[in-house]
C-alpha cells in the first residue's frame, strides 16, 4: 500500500474513529471488490508499437452499481487509481446518488498523443474491459484529460460487443445522448457549495475573492461561473503556469486566450504566476482544481486563503490538512465539493434508462437541490461530533455505505 490510498484511509479512519467501528467493518469498508489492470496494446501512427497499463478499480457498490471517472495521465498508477475510486464511493454515498464507486486509469501522457491514438487506446482499454462494465454493473465517465468525445468512443466500442446502451458510460456529448449541464456540473456544484459555506459565514459570493489552481474542465468552469455570480477571480493556472491580476481577471477572456494559444499563459491584463505561488496568494478562497497532493506540510501553513474548496479529488495531504484546521482554514472536502460532476452523471443515466431528456434548467435546479440538502447534513454532522467539514462529510457517508452493507448482508 503506498501513498494515496493510505491518505484517503488516513482521513477515513478519523471518521471510523468518531463512528466507533469495528476491525471487520474498517477491512470491508476499505478494501477495494475488484481490481482490474489490462495491458493496452496498440499501433501508433508512425507505425511503431505503443505499450500501456489502464486499470478499473471497483470500490464499493452496496448501494448501487460501481461509478466513477477515468483519467488519462502518467501519474495514474493503482495506488492512485485505488484511491480515487474509494473517494467515489464516498462521494456517492453523500450526495445521495444510487452508486457505489469506481475509477479508472490508463497510465499515458495525452499530450504526446495524435487523436488517432487516444481514439484507438481509448477502443483498446473497452475491449479489454467491457466484461467488467454496463449500465447496471459499473459506469465509467470523464476525469482528468478524458471528455465527451473520449465517452463517445467508449459507448460506440461497448455498443459493439453488447448491443447500443448509451448508459454504460456518463458525460457523453450532448447530441450523443449525453446530457445538458453536464460539462459544467462539477464547476458548478463546487459554485454552490462555496456559495453554502460561505452564506452559513455570513458572506457571499459577491465580492469574495477567488484563486483557482487548473483550468480544465473544473476550473474553467467554476471560474466563469463563479464570476457570473459577482465573486472576483484573481489568478488560474494550467499545467504551463499561471497569470495574475490582483482587480480581477475577466474568466471569459481568459477562456478565449485559452481556446486559441492551448495555454492561459501571457492571457492580456494579466501577469505571471508559478503554479506554486499561486497557491500563496492573498484571496478569500483556494480552489485547488487540478492534481492530487498540490497543499502539504510544505505549503499549508503559507496558505493566506480562509477557505479552501476542494474542486479537484485528493488535492490536500494529511499532514497539509492539519495544518490547514489548525490555523483555521476552513476546507471544503473534495468528495462534497466536487460531488456536482457525478450528480449530473446520474440525471444523464436517469435520462439515458428513461430514453428522455431534461432541460438544462431542471439539471441545474436538482443540482442545487442536492448541493444544499448535503451541506446541511455534513453542517448537522460537524456539529454534532465536533469534527472539520472533512470527517463530518465522511461520517455521513460511511454511514450510508455501513447501512446498506448491514442490509444487504454478509454470507
Ligand atoms: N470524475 C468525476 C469525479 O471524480 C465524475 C465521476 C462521474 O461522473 O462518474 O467525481
Amino acid at each position: 500500500m503506498t501513498k494515496a490510498f493510505e491518505t484517503t484511509n488516513r482521513f477515513l479512519q478519523q471518521a471510523f474513529d468518531v463512528l466507533d467501528l469495528s476491525e471487520e467493518e474498517v477491512i470491508l469498508l476499505e478494501t477495494p471488490s475488484r481490481e482490474v489492470k489490462v495491458e493496452l496494446i496498440i499501433r501508433m501512427d508512425d507505425g511503431s508499437m505503443g505499450n500501456f497499463i489502464g486499470y478499473r478499480v471497483q470500490h464499493d457498490d452496496s448501494r448501487g452499481p460501481f461509478k466513477g471517472g477515468l483519467r488519462y495521465h502518467p501519474q495514474a498508477d493503482l495506488d492512485h487509481v485505488r484511491s480515487l475510486a474509494s473517494l467515489m464511493t464516498w462521494k456517492t454515498a453523500l450526495i445521495d446518488v444510487p452508486y457505489g464507486g469506481a475509477k479508472g486509469g490508463i497510465q499515458v501522457d495525452p499530450t504526446q498523443l495524435s487523436l488517432a491514438e487516444l481514439e484507438r487506446l481509448t477502443r483498446r482499454f473497452t475491449q479489454r474491459v467491457h466484461e467488467f462494465i454496463g449500465p447496471t454493473t459499473d459506469i465509467p465517465a470523464p476525469d482528468m484529460n478524458t471528455d465527451a468525445s473520449v465517452m463517445a468512443w467508449i459507448f460506440d466500442e461497448y455498443s459493439n460487443h453488447h448491443g447500443f446502451n448509451p448508459a454504460v458510460v456518463t458525460g457523453k456529448p450532448v447530441d450523443l445522448h449525453g446530457s445538458h449541464g453536464r460539462e459544467a456540473a462539477t464547476g458548478r456544484g463546487a459554485m454552490y457549495a462555496i456559495r453554502e459555506v460561505l452564506e452559513r459565514d455570513g458572506r457571499g459570493l459577491e465580492g469574495t475573492s477567488f484563486v483557482i489552481q487548473g483550468f480544465g474542465n473544473v476550473g474553467s468552469w467554476a471560474a466563469k461561473l463563479l464570476h457570473e455570480a459577482g465573486a472576483k477571480v484573481l489568478a488560474v493556472s494550467d499545467i504551463k503556469g499561471g497569470i495574475y491580476n490582483p482587480d480581477g481577471l475577466d474568466p471569459l477572456a481568459v477562456l478565449e486566450h485559452a481556446y486559441e494559444t492551448s495555454s492561459v499563459v501571457d492571457c492580456k491584463n494579466s501577469e505571471p504566476v508559478s503554479n506554486e505561488d499561486l497557491l500563496e496568494l492573498e484571496c478569500d478562497v483556494l480552489v485547488p482544481a487540478a492534481l492530487g497532493d498540490v497543499i502539504t506540510e510544505e505549503n499549508a501553513a503559507d496558505i493566506k486563503a480562509d477557505y479552501v474548496l476542494e474542486a479537484a479529488n485528493a488535492p490536500t495531504s494529511f499532514e497539509g490538512d492539519q495544518i490547514l484546521n489548525e490555523r483555521g482554514v476552513t476546507v471544503v472536502p473534495d468528495i462534497y465539493c466536487n460531488a456536482g460532476g457525478v450528480t449530473v452523471s446520474y440525471f444523464e443515466w436517469a435520462q439515458n434508462i428513461q430514453h428522455f431528456s431534461w432541460p438544462e434548467t431542471r439539471v441545474n435546479a436538482e443540482l442545487e437541490k442536492r448541493m444544499i440538502a448535503a451541506h446541511k447534513h455534513i453542517r448537522g454532522l460537524k456539529n454534532k461530533h465536533d469534527v472539520s467539514l472533512r470527517t463530518a462529510a465522511f461520517i455521513g457517508a460511511i454511514e450510508r455505505v455501513r447501512e446498506a452493507t448491514t442490509m444487504r448482508g454478509l454470507q
